[in-house]
């Protein structure tokens, strides 16, 4: 769709190639795809051929192996991702932005080139199971010996956390709450497999740090900054998951109206029922919606100014968009589509994780709101 970001005729162009060697990527790869989602199994081999073909890196400057490109072509690589059924690239996208914006001269050196061509896979370990929504409980700890630290803590629901090479991992110092970039070679670390209902092909794990020792070099950012460093890529995360999102909706919606329109039902195809219509015109606007709120962020977000209301408005304009999608393409397919080999569970089981994870719906509201009512000044109301 990319109703905003089309009309300029580079970067249309750019959007349609994009879609283009995705789609062929995805078509070509559907059977190991499904067969890795299905057993919730990280096809590292397709991970790193999107990273050969430049997918894993678009933030990344062309000197360091990446795209060289902007919030813009993250988000249609995103939105690609979901509409084509892919490996998500949005925590190496995240951690692209962590090392740009708070990386040390060596750590981009280290990492910057090997996340962005997708040689080694980059994880971010925050959730811990009595810390998701809010940070204050977070229990894992990092204490100084000497220069150096030890990190001690239990993460769970880490995205990639057993495939990963390198985490981000937060802790509370004595500062306050700190990130560390650490390797995940270091003794002290163990990981188990879980067992996600969606975007299963970057399955989670929990992630166990006893005692890990890292040298000061592998902080990321000041000690004490682990909330700024948490801020400065939220905006992103929140885009990467609204692009996903809108591409899942429409990858529902495209497969379900694809069966119903060669779908025979008495004298009519499933299409001909004027309630069919309204259902496809529902969803079709809910998605025209969240694209242009996303296309908007994301151009907002290239001026760099205060861009979480556009970001938090976008991701939730796409859940919304999504889970209607879904809904529509299980209405025009009707029994058919209720079988785990069809590809509509996996959509949906998709959507309910990415309106979880990285924000929920219900955190995003209340940001809106908080910004709404700020001072009285009703955003623009008044
Ligand atoms: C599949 C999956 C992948 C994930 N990947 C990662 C990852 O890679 N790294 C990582 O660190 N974490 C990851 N997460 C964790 C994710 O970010 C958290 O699940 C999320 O932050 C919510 O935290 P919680 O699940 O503990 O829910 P809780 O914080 O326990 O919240 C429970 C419910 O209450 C709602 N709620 C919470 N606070 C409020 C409030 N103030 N007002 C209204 N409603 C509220 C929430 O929206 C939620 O619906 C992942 C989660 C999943 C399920």
């Amino acid at each position: 769709m990319y109703p905003t970001l089309r009309t300029s005729p580079t970067r249309a162009q750019w959007i349609d190639a994009t879609a283009s060697t995705l789609g062929d990527f995805g078509d070509t790869n559907r059977k190991a795809l499904d067969s890795a989602n299905r057993a919730g199994e990280f096809p590292r081999d397709l991970y790193a051929e999107m990273g050969r073909l430049g997918y894993l890196g678009p933030l990344v400057p062309k000197e360091f192996g990446g795209l060289g490109g902007g919030v813009a072509e993250y988000v249609v690589i995103s939105e690609e991702v979901g509409r084509h059924g892919l490996v998500s690239g949005q925590i190496a996208a995240q951690g692209q932005r962590w090392l740009l914006d708070w990386g040390t001269d060596d750590q981009q050196a280290q990492w910057l080139r090997p996340i962005a061509t997708g040689a080694a896979v980059f994880s971010e370990s925050i959730s811990e199971r009595n810390a998701g929504s809010s940070f204050k409980a977070m229990q894992s700890t990092a204490e100084r010996t000497g220069s150096d630290w030890l990190l001690t803590g239990s993460k769970t629901h880490v995205n990639l956390g057993a495939d990963c090479d390198v985490t981000l991992f937060y802790a509370m110092a004595p500062e306050g709450l700190t990130s560390f970039l650490v390797d995940m070679t270091l003794p002290g670390i163990s990981t188990r497999v879980t067992d996600p209902i969606g975007l299963r092909l970057i399955r989670t794990a929990d992630v166990d740090f006893d005692q890990v020792l890292v040298s000061d070099e592998a902080r990321l950012g000041p000690p004490g900054g682990g909330m700024q460093t948490f801020l400065s890529t939220f905006n992103i995360s929140r885009l990467g998951n609204a692009s996903e999102l809108i591409g899942l909706g429409r990858r529902a919606l495209e497969l379900g109206l694809r069966y119903a329109g060669e779908r025979q039902v008495g004298a009519n195809m499933v299409t001909d029922f004027q309630g069919i219509q309204w259902l496809v015109a529902d969803a079709w606007c809910d998605l025209q919606a969240a694209s242009l709120a996303r296309d908007d962020a994301a151009i907002v977000h290239e001026s760099g100014v205060d861009i979480a209301l556009h970001t938090s408005v976008a991701k939730k304009l796409s859940i919304t968009a999504a889970e209607h999608a879904s809904d529509a393409a299980y209405s025009l397919v009707g029994g058919h589509g209720l079988y785990f080999d069809e590809p509509y569970a996996d959509i949906l089981n998709d959507i309910k994780v990415l309106k979880v994870a990285g924000g929920s719906a219900e955190i995003l509201r209340n940001y809106i709101a908080r910004r709404i009512l700020k001072d009285a000044g009703h955003e623009g109301l008044s």
